[in-house]
């Protein structure tokens, strides 16, 4: 059997290049090892993280190494097995990387059944991002009934399920998101009670205008002005959860916020989160969204990019374009 994967190369400086990219074609595959499968990727879950583990030096999880195949979770079926709890025909997902063929240990591979729900639902709303914007909410976010919560990227993979979560705890979600139609959709799918396209200006005047009596919870996955702008309106005792700031990605000297002494004035909390912190809790997590998710209370929606691996540069760029609304896959296998 052999193999076609991408490699990373080059470590980019501001936005991504193609050249940062090394197609490898026709790589034999190795024999497995006594506990471990072989998996056929069907989907890859496309994230803003990516872009972090191109960068060299100190994060949260270690940099891809130059010449390694690009670290990617994905989904996909079991076409030769050495563990009996994954027999051949099963479909797992796990760190599969930018390839069509993984090997990996059966250990780190978790069973998702797709005649229950598509396959990307488990690399979005029951996967990383679904995880991400639980616990991210209600650890850190601790939204109570009747408070105001912000989301930012509102209409994307994180943002559209911390926002939802919110709604379901009681709270007045009002969602900030590039463009009219994402905002249409923010509303009217997924049930904020207002949603505010920054590209269109004036944002701290409309923020302002839809939440009258402050922002008790914002969950920030854009930072830079947005995040600045919602500073400005926070509550006392606010909660302000840094789950990510896709706006600062692209650039070599990402931007702090100026108004961060709103913090002080209102005795507020900043705090970042990062997902892995939760896994011991994921099962559970997943198992609670499920529910919502049969019962009609949460949406899972996900955007579906074509041509396999050799797209997936062009993929991982829409998302800083914003053309994604849900969870953002790469389908490898038809
Ligand atoms: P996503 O929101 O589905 O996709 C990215 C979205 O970001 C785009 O659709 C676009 O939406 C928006 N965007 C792109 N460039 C922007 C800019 N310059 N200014 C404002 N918005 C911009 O991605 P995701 O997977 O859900 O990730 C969202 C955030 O969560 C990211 O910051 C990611 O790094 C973070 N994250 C954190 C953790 C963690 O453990 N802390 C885990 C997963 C994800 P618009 O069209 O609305 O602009």
């Amino acid at each position: 059997m052999q193999n076609n994967r991408i490699l990373l190369v080059k470590r980019p400086l501001g936005a991504i290049s193609t050249d940062c990219w090394q197609l490898e074609e026709n790589v034999p595959v190795s024999a497995l090892q006594e506990g471990e499968i072989l998996v056929e990727t069907h989907y890859l879950s496309i994230d803003p993280a990516m872009r972090g583990w191109m960068n060299e030096g100190k994060s949260y999880i270690k940099p891809v190494a130059l010449g390694d195949t690009m670290r990617a979770l994905g989904v996909g079926k079991v076409i030769a097995s050495t563990a009996d709890n994954f027999p051949v025909g099963s479909y797992i997902s796990g760190s599969l990387g930018v390839q069509e063929l993984a090997i990996l240990p059966a250990k780190e591979a978790v069973s998702v059944n797709p005649s229950f729900l598509p396959l990307p639902v488990y690399l979005g709303t029951l996967g990383m991002s679904g995880m991400t914007a639980y616990f991210g909410m209600l650890d850190t976010g601790q939204p109570k009934a009747g408070e105001t919560v912000v989301v930012s990227g509102a209409a994307g993979a994180v943002g559209s399920v911390a926002g939802q979560i919110a709604k379901l705890k009681g709270c007045r979600v009002v969602g900030i998101a590039g463009g009219e139609e994402k905002c249409a959709y923010v509303k009217n799918q997924l049930g904020f009670d207002d949603c505010i396209d920054y590209k269109a200006g004036a944002l701290r005047k409309r923020l302002a205008a839809a939440c009258p009596e402050g922002v008790d919870v914002f969950f920030d996955n854009v930072g830079g002005e947005i995040l600045d702008t919602v500073l400005t309106l926070i509550n006392k005792k606010a909660r302000i959860v840094i789950c990510g700031a896709i706006s600062q990605y692209n650039t070599s000297r990402p931007e702090g916020p100026k108004n961060y002494l709103s913090l002080l004035v209102n005795r507020a909390k900043m705090e970042g989160i990062v997902v892995f912190d939760n896994a011991a809790n994921y099962g559970s997590a997943a198992k609670e969204m499920a529910g919502w998710i049969q019962e009609g209370k949460l949406n899972a929606q996900y955007h579906v990019e074509k041509g396999g691996i050799r797209a997936f540069h062009d993929t991982l760029q829409k998302l800083f374009e914003g053309a994604n609304t849900g969870k953002m896959v790469l389908q490898v296998k038809a």
